[in-house]
């Protein structure tokens, strides 16, 4: 380990990370062409290629772990000493609705300091950061003082389906120090956020059949209708208050730590109930404001409907009493329940209610949470490098909102994880107009570059 004066140990780094914001953007613009969306294999192999590519012209040694007609999984590592996964993806989400983009969703545009397209933060602006983060320490600092894993799979937003699959044919890939969630972000506020897990999700679709086909509505009297039936049996689901009441839903919840208590009261209120704002209501579901409401978001599991459908909803009218009605659900999950377990838990609240006969079906994504200890030394480093770089108090929470295959990478070695970047609430994830914000971008870069060192120290304790 090489002993640097803080305060001038990065200015080279700094510097040419300032002095390359224009390239990269420029290489970022090149992978973002790439409509890697689940669909399109084609377009999966060749952003596999790409990936592939770069991490080889970072010095990476790539090992590229294929299935039959599965995206591939891209393993590119470089450095030495402990070893730190970067857990990222290279697929992206649908870019439908395409009339909703102000330029289209594969040809990527910089407009008032944000590059425009589909993946841009999500996942492969993030990706790129902390491969430009290597490099830059790499130019000016020298050998990497840990071995960084970029671990970079294809069907993340589809629901990592055969990820499992593909690191038992690598079981090395999961022995590890530490890991880093795809992304990281700055708030509204300018504050970094760190977080030190992810949480779980059981989905499944919901399938109410009444009468043999379709009737002519004059029956519905004395016809069942399926759409009448799947809404009573959905409105079981939750209180009056519309706190989600499905017995067995919190099968499995660990209880809170006083640790993670603590880290959830420091949350600042006006984080949580900004969202009203945003989204243009009044109140919050069953009146939750600031404390309650930033417990119920981390410790709570969720029930929440996609969408759902039924009978006729073209031009025009048409007066029929529906044979069948459709829901599909997802149940974000805390440690350390089991999707399985709560898919079950949805099956026997029907049956105990009497609507045994709506069948319950597994969709592809289930996943499990996985949290670290809120003062692992691993996220404490996460939290240190981003407010040293960003200038401003992190707002540490337990886990991100969403759901990632950290459990899948991280539970058989027992590896803390942890959360570094810059994405933004304006970047549009998964949504029209996704953007980068670059010279958060550039912020990603400097946090990642400094985590390294930090990363080497703790293991060297
Ligand atoms: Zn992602």
């Amino acid at each position: 380990l090489t002993e640097r004066d803080p305060a001038g140990g990065y200015a080279a780094f700094d510097r040419y990370v300032g002095e390359h914001m224009a390239a990269w953007t420029r290489e970022l613009v090149d992978f973002c062409t790439i409509g890697s969306e689940a669909g399109d294999p084609e377009a999966l192999r060749s952003a596999a290629a790409w990936t592939g590519d770069r991490l080889r012209r970072l010095g990476a040694e790539v090992d590229v772990v294929t299935l039959d007609g599965v995206a591939p999984l891209v393993l590119g590592e470089i450095g030495q000493g402990p070893v730190l996964t970067a857990v990222q993806h290279y697929d992206v989400r649908p870019a439908v609705p395409l009339e909703l983009w102000t330029s289209p969703p594969y040809a990527p545009e910089v407009r008032n300091g944000r590059l425009y397209a589909r993946g841009a933060t999500d996942n492969k602006g993030e990706l790129l950061a902390r491969i430009w983060a290597a490099e830059a320490y790499l130019a000016t600092i020298g050998p990497l003082p840990c071995r960084i894993r970029y671990l970079v799979e294809g069907e993340e937003e589809s629901g990592s389906v055969h990820l499992a699959e593909l690191l038992a044919l690598r079981p090395a890939s999961l022995l590890a120090d530490g890991a880093l969630i795809e992304g990281g972000g700055i708030d509204l506020h300018g504050r970094p956020q760190v977080v030190g897990g992810v949480r779980g999700m059981a989905m499944m679709e919901l399938a109410c059949h009444t009468i043999a086909y379709d009737a002519h509505s004059s029956l519905s009297n004395i016809l069942p209708s399926a759409t009448i039936r799947l809404i009573k049996a959905l409105a079981t689901f939750w209180d009056e208050d519309g706190a989600p009441s499905i017995e067995g839903l919190r099968t499995g919840v660990r209880a809170p730590t006083p640790e993670q208590l603590a880290v959830v009261a420091r949350i600042p209120d006006e984080d949580i109930d900004d969202l009203r704002q945003v989204f243009g209501i009044d109140r919050f579901v069953g009146g939750l404001a600031g404390q309650a409401a930033a417990r119920a978001l981390t410790f709570d599991p969720t029930c929440n409907v996609q969408g759902l459908w039924s009978g006729y909803i073209g031009p025009g009218g048409k007066t029929i009493t529906p044979a069948e009605a459709h829901a599909r659900l997802d149940i974000r999950l805390v440690p350390d329940q089991d999707p399985d377990v709560i898919i079950e838990a949805v099956r026997a609240h029907l049956a105990h209610r009497g609507f045994g006969d709506i069948e319950v079906s597994p969709l592809m994504s289930q996943y499990r949470a996985w949290w670290s200890a809120p003062d692992d030394p691993l996220v404490l480093a996460a939290i240190r490098v981003s407010e040293a770089v960003v200038g401003k108090p992190a707002v540490q929470d337990l886990s991100m909102a969403g759901t990632a295959p950290m459990h899948a990478v991280c539970a058989e070695h027992g590896v803390p994880a942890t959360s570094l970047g810059s994405a933004d609430d304006e970047c549009r994830a998964h949504a029209p107009d996704e953007s980068y914000r670059l010279d958060y971008a550039a912020l990603a870069v400097q946090i990642t570059g400094r985590f390294l060192d930090e990363f080497a120290a703790l293991a060297s304790r």
